[in-house]
């Protein structure tokens, strides 16, 4: 059986077991599945720690904002969220700004 229909549609199934959760699974199981570290599957492809990072800023950083991801995201993924938050903040100011500053 499916835990949810986002593991149907998402997940890796293997002989109608759930081998990679959906995203929403792992993070309610706290990124552990048959006693490994997932971070969630997409369109049944397995999302490693930066895919993850990828997904939730690209497809839900405009709908939640920063601090609710990162209070969503695992521990050791958040330095990487606000790394890249930090620099698409940057590369999305006006092109004014980019002669009177140095990157972060
Ligand atoms: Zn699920």
């Amino acid at each position: 059986m499916y835990r949810c229909n986002k593991c149907r549609t998402h997940g890796i199934i293997e002989n109608d077991r759930v081998m990679v959760p959906c995203i929403g699974c792992a993070a309610k199981t706290d990124w552990t599945w048959n006693g490994q570290t997932y971070y969630g599957s997409h369109d049944r492809h397995e999302l490693d720690g930066g895919d993850y990072v990828w997904h939730m800023y690209n497809y839900f950083n405009h709908i939640l904002g920063k601090d609710t991801i990162l209070n969503v995201l695992p521990q050791e993924l958040q330095s990487d969220y606000i790394v890249l938050a930090e620099f698409n903040n940057f590369r999305n100011r006006p092109e004014s700004d980019y002669s009177s500053s140095s990157p972060p």
